[in-house]
């Protein structure tokens, strides 16, 4: 039977952790503060914006809502951004996404200042990554690194597949795996044999965004899986890309949905806020 990678608890390990940083920078008279700006009203971006505001509450953070409307203009948007970034009391900034069609989602991510990029999306940060330079890394995917590491998982030398190359997912898993000394394939929508391929691995990590569909017969017996998909069902359950019933019999250790990768995003960025504080105050 596979170990199941508890992300809840590991996530509230991390939290209380920066609690502790967070409280010893008061201490010394710093109160760190995220701004996050939505544009329209879609009710799952509003869910993440409100679990993203009561995180920083929880934490001691101070958090500012910047609310504007679903046709607000780019230029717009990018002054809201300039002013945020001008500002010396905001130390994090983050655009909830996805945005509205008429804006460049690129043009806007880019505007952002990228010590203040909590989110790790800037061109800067993203370079830096793949450089082994310091900077914000994309929540998610540093969220796994932590998971690995802190159910005492070896990944050095390790065949790691990442089903996945988003900008977000896939690409800068696949990157920080790297780091860490696996040696990593990234499969992909045009991969051949994908299933055989996977086989093949001893870390597998899928990004696929398709409901369930990584089975048994993708899984090398004693693999560690980390399933960083969330899909709700018809019945109004969440399940993952993979088929956990069917999986985790084969798996060593295994991620559930809801309860593994979900609540480690939003405390690895957390995790980027404090480092934007300490690198705003020099800490
Ligand atoms: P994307 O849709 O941007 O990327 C999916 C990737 O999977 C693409 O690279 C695509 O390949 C590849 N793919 C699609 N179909 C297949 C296939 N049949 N075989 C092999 N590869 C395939 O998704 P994201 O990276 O944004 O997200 C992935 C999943 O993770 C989603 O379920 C999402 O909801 C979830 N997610 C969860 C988060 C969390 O906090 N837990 C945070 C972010 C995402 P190609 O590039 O060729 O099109």
């Amino acid at each position: 039977m596979a170990k199941i990678i508890d992300g809840k608890a590991i996530a509230e390990e991390i939290k209380h952790e920066l609690k502790q940083e967070i409280d010893a920078m008061k201490e010394r008279g710093i109160e760190g503060s995220l701004a996050v700006i939505q544009v329209g009203t879609d009710p799952a971006s509003s869910v993440y914006v409100s679990n993203k505001k009561k995180a920083c509450e929880a934490l001691g953070i101070r958090s500012e809502s910047c609310e504007l409307p679903e046709d607000v203009t780019e230029e717009a948007l990018l002054r809201q951004i300039e002013i945020y970034n001008g500002n010396p009391r905001i130390d994090g900034i983050l655009v909830q996404l996805p945005l509205p069609p008429h804006i460049n989602e690129k043009r806007v991510l880019d505007a952002i200042d990228p010590t203040k990029d909590v989110d790790g999306f800037h061109p800067l940060n993203v370079g830096a990554l793949l450089i082994g330079e310091k900077g914000m890394v994309s929540c998610t995917p540093a969220g796994v690194i932590q998971l690995l590491k802190r159910s005492g998982i070896e990944i050095a030398g390790k065949h790691c597949v990442v089903i996945g190359r988003s900008n977000i997912v896939g690409k800068p898993m696949a990157v920080l795996m790297l780091r860490e000394n696996a040696t990593v394939t990234i499969a992909h929508s045009k991969t051949k044999n994908l299933e055989s391929l996977c086989r093949t691995a001893d870390i597998l990590i899928v990004a696929v965004g398709k409901p369930k569909m990584i089975k048994a017969s993708y899984i090398k017996e004693g693999a560690v899986v980390i399933d960083v998909g969330i899909h709700r069902m018809e019945n109004k359950k969440l399940c993952g890309d993979v088929d956990f019933e069917g999986v985790e019999p084969l798996a060593s250790a295994i991620t559930p949905v809801p309860g593994g990768v979900g609540p480690m995003t939003i405390a690895m960025l957390m995790h980027n806020v404090v480092l934007a504080i300490k690198e705003h105050y020099g800490l």
